[in-house]
């Protein structure tokens, strides 16, 4: 019993000085183990009398659950330093700094489109929307563009087999606007438009953005102010605007509208073949026959639309030459337009 009580002591010491969980284990091992030195004795106690079996059994157990208990106290102890030890190799350092992350922006179209539509929201004019699949109805003929009419040979239209067909133009848009909506109204609707045409300013698909006014007393004079404040407006330049007269169905009179080079500030450079001008959209005041088709009266009122080709401006904004580059996806090529 006596040497019962000095192993407690000892592995007790033991206990007290383990200075890791690995440590505390051997001190489990050694003592309360399958060869333990505590073991050992209850395998030696089949040798003594009952009565001594009896005392020698309960120093046994009383010195197994002191040595347990100690145990159990220290690895709790040992557990929660490893922890502390744990949270203060693995803090972070907030100093250190961060590492960059790739940030991505709008495609220089899409940029284009909203410069173009906060202006006109500014204004107060809506933002409409219509289908990309048109029929031949809002694209063509209620723009007084009527069957075998030779402007109807002017867009490159892809059909479908049921006679429907990707619009040419967003002028539709106009005439579902004002089937649905009474004068007076300002309006625009960009989006993409199709038409049968590859070359290195022309693209099958492309964004256009047209504009429509409706109003009693509209004159040129209000078209060509609001779209002089446009270019201003886009190119954050002060420009020349000059009107031509022109031809659209869907207009009269038509005007294709100029604007002073920006790349030369109207020099002349290769851009505007050395004339000083840009041809940048076409616009006029709309024809009675389109506002029929959209229920209005033109006896009581008028209008004035324009359409625009947004690959257009933002080629010369963005300084792009090869329309189609704004298409092929390379990120070389779109990445340089992250602070326009
Ligand atoms: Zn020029």
């Amino acid at each position: 019993m006596e040497a019962i009580k000095q192993i407690e002591q000892r592995a007790l010491i033991a206990i007290q000085g383990a200075g890791s969980i690995q440590q505390l284990g051997a001190i489990r091992v050694q003592v309360l183990g399958k060869k333990g030195e505590l073991t050992e004795f209850f395998k030696q106690m089949r040798d003594l009398t009952p009565d001594d079996r009896k005392q020698v059994g309960q120093v046994i157990n009383t010195a197994k659950a002191a040595l347990e208990n100690a145990l159990e106290q220290k690895q709790a102890v040992l557990e929660q330093a490893q922890l502390a030890q744990k949270l203060v190799n693995e803090s972070i350092d907030v100093t250190l700094p961060g590492r960059n992350t790739r940030i991505g922006h709008l495609h220089p179209i899409s940029k284009a489109r909203e410069r173009i539509e906060e202006f006109f929201l500014k204004l107060g004019f809506e933002i409409a929307e219509g289908p990309e699949v048109e029929s031949d109805y809002y694209n063509f003929e209620a723009l007084n563009v009527p069957a075998h009419h030779p402007a109807k040979a002017m867009a490159d239209t892809f059909y479908f087999g049921d006679g429907s067909l990707l619009r040419t133009h967003t002028s539709p848009t106009q005439i579902r606007y004002m089937e649905t909506h009474e004068p007076p109204f300002k309006m625009i609707a960009p989006g993409r438009v199709y038409r049968c045409d590859s070359d290195v300013t022309h693209t099958p698909m492309f964004h256009q953005v047209e504009g429509l006014v409706i109003s009693p007393n509209l004159t040129m004079a209000d078209l060509k102010s609001l779209l002089h404040e446009l270019m201003q407006y886009y190119f954050e330049k002060s420009l020349d605007i000059r009107f031509r007269a022109s031809y659209f169905p869907f207009t009269e009179p038509s005007a294709e509208v100029d604007i002073t080079c920006v790349r030369c500030q109207g020099k002349g450079c290769r851009i505007c073949s050395h004339t000083g001008w840009l041809e940048v959209l076409g616009c006029g005041m709309v024809h009675p026959n389109v506002l029929k088709a959209g229920n209005i009266d033109p006896e009581k009122f008028n209008g004035f639309a324009f359409g625009l080709g947004l690959e257009r401006l933002a080629m010369l904004r963005y300084q792009v030459d090869d329309l189609r580059a704004f298409y092929e996806n390379d990120l070389r090529m779109i990445s340089q337009f992250t602070h326009l």
